[in-house]
């Protein structure tokens, strides 16, 4: 645990970081949120997960109570003060404090909270051997009628799908969607390889736009491999030659088994992840280049 969070505007100890319980976020899972990994001291593509976040707040009707770089000084001040250089952030904007009721206008200022922690890696014999998944029978929220590019607070469906893998002793579950297609993880976006081609659920099938989805897209395309984004059943990927999931935290995690089907971490998934750590490097000497512009 960090010792000290950013709480609406100021770094206070983490015991004093306290929520009220009329906070809409809490009573009703009414805000937004953004995880990201902190690599060397560098917020990595902060400016995509904060483009994210307005996006998020945007279609909620949220205003976030700062400004870009208010936010990017109050994480990095979150960052200092824990004397943190490879972490984890969590950004949550929740409506705020307000009486019982739906009503947004019912709450009049936003809670800001970072949460930042050291980054615990994942164990390495993951990445060697690769997680299990199962094809969870919750299905992804209808994106009709709760839109994935919210990256909001209700989390119930997802956690459902969780608890579906875990019992199971599954590392993730994978969501189909309403009509029976590969949506994505319950914290992640999904790959799989078949005839040499990378195959990923398109965002029609109602995911969200995994900010590491793009990044991997982008560097297959730049690497010439053959990308399809589509709608795809269960027997593509059980007939798959290789299978990951991305996300922030974990990057490219390669999987060993859907359900009964097993797989090895082939060369794609190896040859992406290499990229993108590459990418990370990049990233990370060029941000630290800019100095002090990284609090700007
Ligand atoms: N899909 C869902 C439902 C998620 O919650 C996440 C991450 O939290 C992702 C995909 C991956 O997103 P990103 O690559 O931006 O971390």
């Amino acid at each position: 645990m960090s010792h000290f969070v950013y709480m609406n505007d100021r770094v206070v100890p983490a015991a004093e970081a306290k929520v009220s319980v009329f906070d809409h976020g809490f009573l009703y899972g009414d805000g937004i949120y953004e995880t990201m990994r902190v690599y060397d001291g560098v917020v990595f593509l902060l400016d995509e997960h904060l483009q994210r976040l307005h996006r998020s707040a945007s279609l909620i009707g949220l205003d976030i109570p700062k400004d870009v770089p208010g936010i990017k000084r109050a994480l990095y001040d979150t960052l200092q003060a824990n004397a943190l250089r490879n972490a984890y952030v969590r950004l949550t904007v929740s409506r705020g404090y307000g009486q019982i009721g739906l009503d947004p206008d019912l709450c009049k200022e936003p809670t800001f909270i970072i949460i930042t922690n050291e980054f615990k890696p994942y164990p390495n014999t993951l990445y060697e051997n690769g997680i299990s998944l199962l094809i969870a029978s919750t299905r992804r929220n209808l994106k009709e009628a709760l839109d994935p590019r919210i990256k909001s607070l209700n989390f119930l469906n997802n956690i459902l799908a969780k608890i579906e893998a875990k019992r199971a002793d599954a590392y993730e579950a994978v969501m189909l969607n309403d009509a029976g297609h590969l949506a994505e993880g319950t914290i992640s976006n999904l790959f799989f390889v078949k005839e040499g081609v990378l195959c990923t659920p398109s965002l029609e099938c109602g995911i969200l736009d995994g900010i590491t989805r793009s990044l991997i897209i982008d560097l297959a395309v730049r690497n010439s491999i053959g990308l399809r984004e589509g709608a795809f059943l269960p027997g593509d990927l059980y007939r798959a030659s290789e299978v990951f999931v991305t996300n922030s935290t974990m990057e490219v995690m390669p999987v060993s088994r859907v359900d009964s089907s097993r797989f090895t971490v082939g060369y794609v998934t190896r040859l992406l992840h290499t990229h993108y750590k590459h990418e990370v490097n990049a990233y990370v000497s060029e941000k630290k280049g800019e100095g002090p512009s990284l609090w700007q």
